[in-house]
């Protein structure tokens, strides 16, 4: 079992990046061989400085250790290290369909009405997503739901590159999307779109960075409804926002929901609040700590990443090598 997955370096980590991925990456750490990257060349989609985007990078990657993705472990390094991922992307951009892409929601839902003036990178961003996975041949990718069908398009890439060129290289991947509560958590503000680094609001997400007491803060403000809460799953139905609530506080303390509602059936979000606030508080305060740790020694940052992006590069090679023979360009 091979696992790849990324993230962009843009912002910092939020309650939906740590609970939809990171935290489980952590936990796959000792399953599987893994690579994590950050997608420094993603984030040229969004408009970003370049000055930021550097520090920006240094900052995901102490913010992954923090939170527990261990560099001696796992293959921590950085996307724009390694020329074989848009190499290679190259390549497969030949041999996906502009009818597959067609079909991706992600770029339809970034772009909205102005995709004429869209980069042409944010339209083949699932291309370069799939280059990064099959370049080491990973067998699963965890991902928020969010990313599930990208990486049923590398799956589909992987198989016409193989049809295409007789060969036996490209190892299509498996979308490992986490079950239950956290697959997707949504916004504090509004419980029908998802929490997210790019929404202008900073009350409707918790950042890895936020103090106790703005943690605590934004989960008294958030959005919630008048009504107790139900005794089981069934009663959260159409009730978004104390669901996302309930979904969160089993998620961090590794209760199904049917068990968090039967500690708190009947009681009002006055009483469920404050505890789902020392729940993320436990959780996040030591995290902190770590990160702010890890952001005095930028240059063992630096290492760590260089280090990682060494071995990775190593992994990748072969099958850049193998794809150049299969297309009929032997190096
Ligand atoms: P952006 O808003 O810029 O797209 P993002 O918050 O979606 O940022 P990404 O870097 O795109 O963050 O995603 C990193 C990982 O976090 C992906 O695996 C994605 O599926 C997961 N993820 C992002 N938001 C959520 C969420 N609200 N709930 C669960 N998982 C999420
Ligand atoms: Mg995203």
């Amino acid at each position: 079992m091979r696992v790849v997955s990324g993230i962009q370096p843009t912002g910092g980590l939020h309650l939906g990046n740590l609970l939809g991925a990171i935290l489980r990456w952590v936990r796959m750490q000792d399953e599987a061989e893994c690579l994590f990257f950050l997608a420094d060349l993603h984030a040229l989609t969004i408009d970003v400085a370049p000055a930021e985007l550097r520090s920006n990078v240094r900052e995901m990657a102490a913010a992954l250790i923090a939170s527990g993705i261990d560099p001696k472990k796992s293959i921590l390094f950085q996307q724009s290290a390694i020329p074989a991922h848009p190499e290679l992307a190259w390549i497969l951009q030949c041999t996906a369909r502009v009818g597959w892409l067609n079909r991706m929601t992600q770029f339809k839902d970034k772009t909205g009405k102005s995709r004429e003036g869209a980069s042409v990178g944010l339209y083949t961003y699932p291309v370069l997503q799939a280059a990064d996975v099959l370049l080491y041949r990973a067998t699963h990718v965890p991902v928020g739901e969010d990313q599930k069908q990208h990486i049923e398009l590398a799956r589909d890439i992987a198989i016409k590159f193989n049809t295409d060129y007789e060969v036996d290289l490209f190892v299509p991947p498996e979308p490992f999307v986490g079950g239950g509560t956290a697959a997707r958590v949504m916004s504090l503000r509004d419980g029908t779109s998802k929490m997210s680094k790019s929404d202008p609001s900073d009350m409707s997400r918790i950042n890895l960075t936020d103090s106790d007491d703005t943690i605590s803060q934004k989960i008294r403000k958030a959005k919630t409804d008048p009504e107790p809460l139900p005794e089981h799953h069934a009663g959260l139905e159409g009730r978004p926002e104390a669901k996302n609530l309930v979904g969160i506080y089993g998620a961090v303390t590794g209760e199904t929901v049917e068990q968090v509602l039967a500690r708190f059936a009947g009681q009002g979000f006055g009483a469920f609040k404050p505890a789902l606030a020392d729940a993320l508080v436990a959780l996040l305060h030591p995290l902190r700590s770590s990160l702010e740790e890890l952001r005095n020694d930028p240059a063992e940052l630096d290492r760590h990443l260089a280090e990682g992006s060494e071995r990775a590069a190593e992994l990748g090679a072969p099958t850049l090598a193998e794809a150049y023979r299969a297309i009929g360009l032997p190096r």
